[in-house]
């Protein structure tokens, strides 16, 4: 034992002491047969994408790929209806919503948003040094300005439409925080495309502390590839790019992902069109069911049933994997009536939901509870 250096047990020995609490993030992820569990796109990728990826295989990967993408945020540029200099890129959106929080927040500050909130903000908050304060969504999954903004946060985060409600935050809602508070707003569009035009690019002109956050793994059946960005003022966007660093884009993704923006833009306007006819149909024939699932703008719906962990792990024995939640803080009605349980269920194609309606049937009939409140 080094008595100038007496030794904590374990790693942390050399771990930072905040990392002690912060957990891998792991849910569930084994294969299933019908996977509903992830909001990926089951119809693919634009087959222009796949074609793109195949000939960037084909010249190589030998060399780096691009500093900053420059090619993808010109294409980014023409699709977000911006400019290419308030476009930054990144390995998935999370890559540029953890290198926004890095950049924007000093270590002890704090991130605000409403819950449920998208898991991994909580996680990139504490990565950063940073506290997470949830406020939680009341009857129409609403939260007020004043409640997120009251203790000054360095940052607020909203999602819209929000991952795992599925419900929209009104750009006025968004105007309001910027008025009133004077946090970094970060308003996360992974589901924009489903939500039928908003979006709150339209604010940017009014503000320069409003980053825009997107991401290809949605609507544009990129996931695997990691491809996300974010659209604000040049200096933001400058300031996001120091901090997220160079070469987080690989050639093959950037181009799979400006030949999806491009030539395979009308296959993704007809899949979306596709999953929000899908998830109408799928809504209806849940709350025929009996439960109170809540309006969406996404690409899954957000479905309150008693032990989701129960019945989603049933569903999985009979082949189907969906999201659950439990434990949720809330003041929604059918939330507060399931105790904060819920499932996400992400919109496939007919089969694969009717496939997803079978396996729930099954599992809420073997449930020990009503997985409907009555
Ligand atoms: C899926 C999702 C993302 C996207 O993550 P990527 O890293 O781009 O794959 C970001 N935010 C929310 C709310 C999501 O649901």
């Amino acid at each position: 034992m080094n008595a100038r250096f007496p030794e904590r047990a374990g790693a942390a020995a050399y771990v930072r002491p905040s990392y002690d609490e912060i957990r891998l993030y792991a849910p569930n992820r084994q294969p299933a047969a019908v996977d509903l569990s992830d909001n990926t796109n089951r119809w693919g990728m634009p087959p222009a994408a796949r074609a793109a990826l195949h000939e960037a295989l084909n010249r190589g990967g030998v060399r780096y790929p691009s500093l900053y993408a420059d090619e993808l945020k010109r294409a980014l540029a023409c699709y977000a209806g911006v400019e290419p200099r308030n476009i930054v890129t990144g390995c998935g959106s999370d890559d540029v919503l953890d290198s926004a929080i890095r950049a924007c927040a000093e270590p002890g500050g704090m991130i605000a948003a409403p819950v449920p909130v998208f898991p991994m903000v909580p996680l990139f908050a504490r990565m950063n040094g940073l506290s997470f304060a949830g406020v939680p969504m009341s009857d129409g999954c609403v939260v007020d300005v004043e409640a997120l903004v009251a203790r000054d946060p360095a940052i607020v985060y909203v999602c819209s439409p929000n991952n795992p409600t599925g419900t929209v935050a009104r750009l006025e809602f968004i105007r309001g925080l910027l008025a009133e508070s004077r946090a970094l707003v970060i308003v996360d569009e992974a589901y924009v495309e489903f939500g039928g035009g908003e979006s709150a690019v339209a604010l940017l002109p009014e503000s320069r502390r409003l980053l825009v956050v997107r991401t290809m793994s949605k609507a544009f059946g990129l996931a695997g590839l990691r491809v996300g960005y974010a659209v604000g003022a040049e200096e933001l966007v400058q300031a996001v790019e120091k901090s997220r660093g160079p070469y987080k884009v690989s050639a093959f993704a950037e181009a799979a992902a400006v030949a999806a923006l491009t030539d395979g833009l009308p296959w993704v306007h007809e899949h979306v069109a596709e999953v929000v006819l899908l998830r109408s149909w799928l809504d209806s024939e849940l709350q025929a069911r009996g439960y109170s699932t809540l309006p969406s703008a996404a690409n899954f719906i957000f479905c309150p049933v008693r032990d989701a962990d129960c019945i989603a792990s049933r569903m999985r024995e009979l082949g189907v994997a969906v999201r659950p939640f439990t434990k949720l803080e809330s003041r929604i009605p059918a939330l507060v009536a399931t105790r904060g349980s819920a499932l996400r269920i992400s919109v496939g194609p007919r089969a694969e939901l009717e496939a997803m309606l079978a396996a729930l049937d099954r599992a809420a009939a073997d449930a020990e509870v009503p997985a409907v409140c009555e």
